[in-house]
C-alpha cells in the first residue's frame, strides 16, 4: 500500500524518522506445536484448521507464503503518564492482511517471532506463561461481549526463552510460544502520536485519512477527522465500561495499547478483580502510584484520549472543538455506566434518583469487598426471591472477610433500599433477571485459574487448559459451576506481573 516502510529487513534497534514500519521476516524456532486453535474465529476468517507440519510452520513464522509482506509497526508512546518516545512492535509482527468473502479485512499478527527493528534491548519473544494467557484472556473477553482483539492460534516453540522474572538478576529460562493475534487493525494511539511528535504532519494525515476510510468508512463530510475522534472517545469510554461489568483490570494502559478502534489489546499483566477493590492493580510495575488500578481506568482512558487529541491537532483547525470533543467523554462514561449497573443490578430504568443510589451502592462494595463475580450472581438469587432479609447469609459466600459492625450497617441498610427500589420496576421480575444474568458473568478466568493451567502446561498437561477454553465460551450460564467459587486461601489477590 502507499505508507512508507524502512525495507532494509535490518533487525538492529534503530529509530526509522519518516517511515511507518520497518519490513521484518520472522526468526524461525526449533519446532512449532499447535497447543491450541480458536474454530470460531477460525470460520470467521475461512480458514481450516492446519493439520500438516507445512501450515502449522506458519502459525510459529518458520514458513511465510509469497502472499505475505511480514511488517513491524512504528508507534510511540506515553508510559505512564511519561512521553517514552518511539516504541514500536518489539515483538509482534504483522504478516499481512486477510480480505474474506464479505470484504471485511482481518489484520494477522504473530506475537513473540523474534527481532525487530523496534525489540530495543529484548529478545522479540514471548514465553508460553504470557502467550497462554493473551490467547485465552482476549478469546474470554470475545465470549464475554467486550470489545477485543482475538487470538487464532497458540503455538509452542520447542525453545526456552530467558526471562529475568524476579528482578534480582538471576536469570530464569522458561517455554517460549507464539499467539497469532487477529483484530481489524492493530493501530493504536501511539501510531498517531509518533507522527506529531516527529512533526510529519502529511504522514499524520495519510494515516488519519487511510483509517478513516478503511476503518470508519461510515464517517464523510467536511469536519470528518473530528467525527472520528469523537468515535473513537464514546468507543474508548465503551469499552471501559465493558471492562467495569466484567470486572477486567488491564494493567498497563500506556498509549501505546490503546486501540484506535476501542478494543482490548496487548494482554499482560491483566487480571479481573476477585474481591472488589477500586484500588487493585495487577501490575507489579504500577504499585507505587496504582495509575493503573481497577478504579482509575476510565480516568486514565480519557488522559489517554487527551494524547491522542494533541497527536491529532495539527489536522484540526478548531482546537475548542476538539477539547469539547474531548470532553465529552464525561457524560457518554457516566450515562453508559449508570445503564450497565442498572442492568446488572436489574433496575428497570436509571432515574434521577437511581444514580445517587447506584454510586451508594458501588461504595458499599467497596466496603465490604465481596467477590465481585459471586455477588452479582447472588444478587440475581435475591432479586427471584426478594422477600429473604437476611442478607448477610445470603450474600455469605461471597465475603472474603469478617464484616465489622459499622461494615454489617452500610451493607444491611444498602441492600434494604436496594429492594425497595426493585419493587417499583415497572418491568417484569422475568425481563429484568434477563438483563441481570446477560450483564453478570458466572465464569471469569480468574488469575489462580490461569496460573495452575500454564504450570500444568508446563509440565505436558493441558487438562485444566482444555477445560477453561470450553468454559469460557459460556462464561453467563452455569455448566462451568466447578469453578463457581472464591479465589482459595492460596491465591490471594496480589500484584503479579506477566510480561
Ligand atoms: P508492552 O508493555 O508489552 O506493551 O510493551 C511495551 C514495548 O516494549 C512495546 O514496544 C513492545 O513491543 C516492547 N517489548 C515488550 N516485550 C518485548 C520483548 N520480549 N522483546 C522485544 N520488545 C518487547
Ligand atoms: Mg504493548
Ligand atoms: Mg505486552
Amino acid at each position: 500500500n502507499n505508507f512508507e516502510g524502512d525495507q532494509s529487513g535490518d533487525k538492529r534497534p534503530r529509530q526509522t524518522p519518516g517511515k511507518f514500519y520497518g519490513k521484518a521476516e520472522p526468526t524461525p524456532v526449533k519446532k512449532v506445536t499447535l497447543l491450541a486453535w480458536s474454530d470460531d474465529l477460525a470460520k470467521e476468517l475461512e480458514i481450516e484448521r492446519p493439520v500438516d507440519q507445512h501450515d502449522i510452520d506458519i502459525l510459529g513464522g518458520n514458513l511465510v507464503t509469497p502472499s505475505m509482506q511480514p511488517y513491524a509497526a512504528c508507534y510511540a508512546g506515553h508510559q505512564f503518564g511519561n512521553w517514552a518516545g518511539q516504541l514500536g512492535d518489539g515483538r509482534a509482527i504483522t504478516l499481512g492482511e486477510r480480505q474474506i468473502s464479505s470484504g471485511k479485512t482481518w489484520e494477522l499478527q504473530l506475537k513473540g517471532p523474534g527481532l525487530t527493528p523496534y525489540s530495543r534491548r529484548a529478545d522479540g519473544r514471548a514465553v508460553l506463561r504470557s502467550s497462554v494467557r493473551e490467547y485465552l484472556m482476549s478469546e474470554a473477553m470475545y465470549y464475554l461481549g467486550v470489545p477485543t482483539t482475538r487470538a487464532l492460534s497458540l503455538v509452542s516453540t520447542g525453545e526456552r526463552v530467558m526471562r529475568d522474572m524476579f528482578y534480582d538478576g538471576n536469570a530464569e529460562y522458561e517455554p517460549g510460544a507464539i499467539v497469532m493475534r487477529v483484530a481489524p487493525t492493530f493501530l493504536r494511539f501511539g501510531n498517531y502520536e509518533i507522527l506529531t511528535a516527529r512533526q510529519e504532519v502529511d504522514n499524520l494525515t495519510k494515516l488519519v485519512d487511510w483509517t478513516i476510510d478503511r476503518h470508519f468508512p461510515h464517517i464523510q463530510g467536511e469536519d470528518r477527522v473530528m467525527t472520528w475522534y469523537k468515535e473513537v472517545v464514546e468507543r474508548t469510554a465503551a469499552m471501559i465500561v465493558e471492562w467495569l461489568r466484567v470486572g477486567f483490570v488491564h494493567g498497563v494502559m500506556n498509549t501505546d495499547n490503546m486501540s484506535i478502534l476501542g478494543l482490548t489489546i496487548d494482554y499482560g499483566p491483566y487480571s479481573f478483580v476477585d474481591d472488589y477493590d477500586p484500588n487493585f492493580t495487577p501490575n507489579t510495575t504500577d504499585l507505587p502510584g496504582r495509575r493503573y488500578a481497577f478504579g482509575k481506568q476510565a480516568a486514565v482512558a480519557k488522559w489517554n484520549l487527551a494524547c491522542l487529541a494533541g497527536a491529532i491537532a495539527p489536522l484540526i483547525e478548531d482546537e475548542e472543538k476538539l477539547r469539547e470533543a474531548l470532553e465529552s467523554y464525561d457524560s457518554f462514561y457516566w450515562n453508559k455506566y449508570f445503564q450497565i449497573m442498572a442492568n446488572k443490578m436489574g433496575l428497570d430504568e436509571v432515574r434521577p434518583a437511581d444514580t445517587t443510589f447506584i454510586q451508594d451502592f458501588e461504595k458499599m462494595l467497596k466496603t465490604v469487598k465481596p467477590d465481585m463475580t459471586i455477588f452479582f450472581q447472588l444478587l440475581i438469587d435475591l432479586f427471584e426471591n426478594p422477600d429473604n432479609d437476611d442478607y448477610l447469609g445470603h450474600f455469605k459466600e461471597s465475603f472474603y472477610k469478617e464484616l465489622k459492625q459499622n461494615e454489617m450497617d452500610e451493607f444491611m441498610s444498602t441492600m434494604k433500599t436496594y429492594v425497595e427500589r426493585i419493587k417499583t420496576n415497572t418491568i417484569t421480575q422475568n425481563e429484568a433477571l434477563e438483563r441481570m444474568r446477560k450483564n453478570n458473568p458466572r465464569f471469569i478466568l480468574r488469575n489462580y485459574l490461569l496460573h495452575q493451567s500454564i504450570e500444568q502446561l508446563e509440565g505436558g498437561d493441558d487438562t485444566l487448559f482444555v477445560k477453561l477454553q470450553e468454559a469460557m465460551k459460556d462464561p453467563y450460564s452455569k455448566r462451568f459451576d466447578e469453578f463457581f467459587a472464591k479465589r482459595p486461601e492460596w491465591a490471594t489477590q496480589k500484584a503479579g506481573c506477566s510480561m
